[in-house]
């Protein structure tokens, strides 16, 4: 790793900049420079803010000269996904439907990184509305894996991801709404969270599947994570599912004792597991035993019916959150002679093959006469799931299981078969069932060097204790 800007943390830039060392103005320069190395080949991107981020930089650089505070976020370069509302700023979903929308209000999330002096630097690609786990259904192209450009970034946040992964930016946000934090963290090598339901606001994230969605922190390690969450996170009033607890400084828990935790390895979380992947996380495990850290195994019963009910419960939601999109208030707009007729030929051009498959998925399930068998059912399943989930959690704090089964694969390996894309989730869509925080970090390489991520899914509001279970594997590198 060389001494430029870019490749460092958002907590090592803070003290440069608090000593004077370096001008927020070098920490952008350092980023664009990186981005405009690296995005040929990348595409992380699919909207850059070059002009405003100097122009912001030169801001923080003169209360910084006046001696005036600063957070931990001034001055850092953070790139956002483009289903989050940027004020100002296009944001297209990565669907040629929203072409030309320009939101005029910024996300809760995005009021409070501007408030904090964080440098918006550009929006990141994405499967089109977040569907995908791959980042190949974007209708700007796709993102590459930035430790291998013949392998998918993973998704939906892919380009978030890669552009942590190839230090274009040095902070990222992503949504996760059935482990596109997670499996994209994974598959770049770098750390993903997808935090408890209700503690992020949802405000201006275009939603994919509102009881699922949650914005989380992409970033090159633990600490960092915990100070994005630190600034993303607090009760929000104009998002009616934001949850009221006392602000939390996260990096407070990283170094706390694990010594005495007990964690659950869910056994069906390693049936039909990639060799390499299992070898990985085992290693971990050793190296867990040796801090005295307890294991034990666990049962989650209902897993095999996790895929199914994530993907009625997302595609339902999915297709009546999208109804909006019918040329009349965003975006595209095809014209006709009738009503209808411009609803049909909007939506038609508008929406790629994988939104339309979860259209037509989602209303046929939702359709009177197929409600109770479909929907109903599954929201019912989703509460055995989480029953599991509990039970597990009366007998452990945490679980680790890998991120996903296998290690990045092929661009171009999955777009025809859509269902094994879907079985690609299998280990991360609980979690948004359930509501509770997951993370994914960074664990052995496989031998073509491709990176393997860990998961850590904890129980309501245990992101503290993830986070410090998390820094402490980051810290055991002789077994990652
Ligand atoms: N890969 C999952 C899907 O395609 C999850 C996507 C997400 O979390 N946004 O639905």
């Amino acid at each position: 790793m060389n001494n430029e800007i870019y490749n460092f943390p958002s907590y090592k830039i803070h003290s440069l900049l608090k000593k004077k060392e370096i001008k927020a103005e070098d920490v952008v320069l350092s980023c664009i420079k990186r981005i405009e190395e690296k995005e040929p080949k990348i595409n992380a991107f699919i909207t850059k803010t070059f002009d405003t981020a100097l122009a912001d930089a030169k801001a923080i650089d003169k209360k910084i000269a006046k001696d005036e505070p600063i957070s931990p976020l001034s001055g850092i370069p953070i790139s956002i996904k483009d289903n989050i509302c940027t004020k100002g700023i296009e944001t297209t979903c990565a669907s040629h439907i929203l072409s030309g929308f320009i939101p005029p209000y910024d996300a809760t999330v995005v009021k409070r990184l501007k408030d904090a002096g964080a440098i918006i630097i550009g929006k990141t690609n994405m499967d089109e509305f977040a569907f995908g786990s791959s980042c190949e259904h974007s209708c700007f192209g796709t993102t590459k894996n930035p430790h291998n450009l013949d392998y998918v970034p993973g998704g939906s946040s892919g380009g978030s991801s890669a552009s942590v992964a190839s230090c274009e930016a040095i902070l990222s946000l992503g949504s996760d709404t059935g482990g596109s934090i997670r499996q994209p963290a994974s598959f770049c090598g770098v750390v993903g969270l997808k935090p408890t339901y209700g503690i992020v606001s949802r405000y201006g994230l275009i939603a994919f599947a509102s009881s699922l969605d949650q914005i989380g922190p992409l970033t090159k390690d633990v600490r960092d994570c915990a100070i994005l969450l630190n600034a993303i996170s607090g009760f929000d009033e104009n998002d009616e599912t934001s949850i009221k607890q006392p602000k939390i400084d996260y990096t407070n828990s990283l170094d706390n004792d694990i010594s005495k935790m007990k964690i659950g390895i869910p056994k069906e979380y390693f049936e039909g597991i990639d060799g390499e992947v299992k070898d990985a996380i085992m290693n971990v495990l050793k190296g867990l035993s040796s801090l005295n850290v307890e294991i034990i195994e666990v049962s989650l019963p209902h897993s095999q019916y996790a895929i199914p009910v994530y993907y009625i419960i997302a595609c339902s939601e999915a297709s009546s959150n999208l109804a909006r999109f019918d040329g009349v208030q965003y975006g595209l707009r095809e014209e006709d002679k009738s009503l209808f007729g411009m609803y049909r030929k909007t939506r038609s051009k508008g929406f790629g093959d994988e939104a339309k498959r979860r259209i037509i998925l989602g209303t046929y399930a939702l359709s009177s006469g197929y409600y109770d068998a479909y929907y109903l059912k599954a929201q019912k399943v989703r509460s055995l799931i989480r029953k599991d989930f509990d039970d597990a959690f009366s007998k452990v704090s945490l679980l680790i299981t890998p991120t996903s089964p296998t290690p990045p694969f092929k661009i171009g390996e999955k777009t025809e078969d859509p269902l094994s894309m879907y079985l690609s989730d299998i280990l991360t869509v609980s979690s948004n069932l359930t509501g509770y925080p997951a993370i994914s970090i960074p664990c052995k390489k496989t031998k073509e060097g491709l990176p393997i991520g860990l998961q850590i899914i904890g129980h309501y509001l245990s992101e503290g204790e993830i986070l410090s279970l998390a820094y402490h594997i980051e810290k055991l590198e002789k077994f990652l």
